[in-house]
């Protein structure tokens, strides 16, 4: 099949790193060095770097461009990223590889155990509007016994390596709209590129860059997923925000299914579905008079995706279907910081993996997590707030609580006695190593002390009792200035990154 340049580019650069000890390599410099790197050359790699960017794909909408989040091909600018890759410790990467068919199995597990993602989120539910909608749709699937046979997940578990206990630890599954599967394999190519292009002034070797395949391991899921559906005419369904900077992203995604796997997408808001669609009494979802296969969301995991009843109608008919959701409403629940933090419970993995060793690895990687009704953590936590952060059941960025914010908060809810407690977990603060990095944002090089936080794409495709996908699917380094909180690419507080295997 003849495809774009820049796809080609994509198809070769992929395959594990398994062994990448050689002679040569172990003759390679650390990371550690290029933090010094002189002005000349550093000018001569922020300008490459910009280049190499445009002319492949790595871009985001313009804010400062109005119709850029509407018009593909409009105020198109690089998106975030680090200059170099960030220095990781490859036992803890695999360790990370390693737990994303785990995470995959139990998300899917718990998924389908109704009672318990309704009675752990039973308290939530009576104070947070929003995940309070989410639940009832799923109430009104367990009511009619609607059964998903057809199951796709396509996530990301997101850690942080703690740099005194040398721990790594899982900040949050993703479950919905896992992000940057596109761009984040095109940052680990422009690391490459640059390692190869200056080998002689950096030293490093781009062979210890691991290869990335997310963008083509979602699209082959997506796509097998609308092969199981068994509809040779219908389509895939973004649902996306009316407006999304993050297009490039979605449409790398969309492109390869049709240039590899001649799967069409469609792109639809929440309102236009709730405008156009229509469910057959088969459960057929038409969709401007086009039938659904699969329905992918990048979009509608955040109260403002839903700014009037219509949206909802959406999200409920579209559930009612038969199309494959990714997520269904019980992968989407299955999500959430309170079920992250039941789960970390004493004996709760057990009811859902069988493995010894799988729960052992999964308990690992597992945080202190504890919901606000533990009144020895909360005191604790009002002592010393820097070791905690407080989470709401939000999505994407910019929602959470710390430093001295988590000891007023914790205090205001002590004074109020009302149940708003519930609304929260509160979760040990990880502290990963500090390294001074080169942030990328407008075409700008800023110098900073930077943490990271490595993300690993998982994809799980079942049908019945037939497992046709679980795998780990690449990797997401997102790496932030270390004085700034909260790690959003999209949100603005962080950069795309790659890692160089230490
Ligand atoms: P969201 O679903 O909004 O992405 P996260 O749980 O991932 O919520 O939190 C957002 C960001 O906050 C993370 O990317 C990370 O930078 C920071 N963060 C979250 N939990 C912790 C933690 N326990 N310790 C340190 N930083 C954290
Ligand atoms: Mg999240
Ligand atoms: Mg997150």
């Amino acid at each position: 099949m003849s495809q774009p340049s820049s796809l080609s580019f994509l198809a070769v650069k992929c395959g594990r790193v398994e062994e990448i000890k050689t002679q040569e390599e172990n003759s390679s410099k650390p990371m550690s060095h290029v933090h010094g790197i002189d002005s000349e050359l550093l000018q001569r790699l922020v300008n490459d770097a910009l280049i190499w960017s445009s002319l492949h794909g790595l871009l985001v909408g313009d804010k400062n461009v109005q119709r850029s989040g509407k018009v593909p091909g409009v105020g198109m600018v690089h998106a975030p990223f680090a200059l170099l890759p960030i220095s990781f410790p490859e036992s803890h990467w695999r360790q990370a590889c390693e737990l994303a068919p785990i995470f995959n199995e139990l998300a899917d597990r718990v998924s389908l155990d109704g009672n318990f993602l309704q009675h752990s989120l039973s308290r939530t539910k009576k104070v947070d509007v929003f995940t309070s909608r989410l639940l009832d749709i799923h109430s009104k699937m367990l009511e009619i016994g609607k059964k998903e046979d057809i199951r796709l997940g396509l996530l990301r578990s997101d850690y942080m390596l703690d740099e005194k206990t040398k721990l790594l630890l899982q900040i949050e599954l993703n479950t919905i709209s896992s992000s940057f599967p596109g761009l984040s394999c095109l940052v680990s190519d422009l690391h490459r590129s640059l390692l190869n292009q200056y080998k002689e002034p950096l030293g490093l070797d781009s062979r210890r860059i691991p290869g990335n395949s997310a963008v083509s391991q979602f699209a082959e899921a997506l796509a097998k997923a609308w092969t199981e559906y068994n509809n040779p005419r219908a389509v895939v369904m973004f649902v996306v925000q009316p407006a999304e900077r993050n297009m490039y992203d979605q449409h790398w995604l969309s492109t390869i299914l049709k240039e590899r796997h001649d799967v069409t997408t469609i792109r639809k808001t929440l309102a236009e579905i709730d405008e156009q669609a229509e469910l057959l009494p088969d459960g057929t979802l038409l969709v401007g008079g086009q039938a659904i296969a699969v329905i992918y969301f990048r979009a509608g995991y955040a109260p403002t995706d839903y700014p009037s009843e219509s949206e909802w109608k959406a999200r409920l008919l579209m559930e009612q279907s038969s199309a494959v959701k990714c997520p269904s409403i019980s992968y989407h629940l299955a999500g959430t910081k309170k079920i992250q933090q039941e789960l970390a419970k004493p004996n709760v993995l057990e009811r859902f993996l069988e493995n010894k060793d799988d729960i052992a690895k999964v308990r690992k990687c597992f945080s202190g997590l504890w919901s606000l009704d533990d009144s020895i953590i909360v005191k604790d936590a009002i002592e010393k707030p820097e070791f905690y952060v407080m989470k709401p059941q939000r999505e994407g960025g910019g929602n959470n609580i710390y430093g001295d914010d988590v000891r007023k908060t914790l205090l205001r809810l002590q004074e109020e006695r009302t149940e708003e407690d519930a609304a929260y977990i509160l979760m040990q603060r990880i502290f990963p190593t500090i390294t001074p990095t080169f942030l990328m944002r407008d075409g700008i090089c800023h110098k900073d002390h930077a943490v990271s936080e490595l993300g690993i794409y998982g994809a799980y495709l079942r049908n019945k009792d037939n497992v046709i996908m679980n795998e780990e699917c690449g990797y997401l380094m997102r790496t932030k200035v270390s004085s700034s909180n909260e790690g959003g690419v999209a949100a603005g507080f962080a950069v795309l990154d790659s890692l160089y295997l230490a």
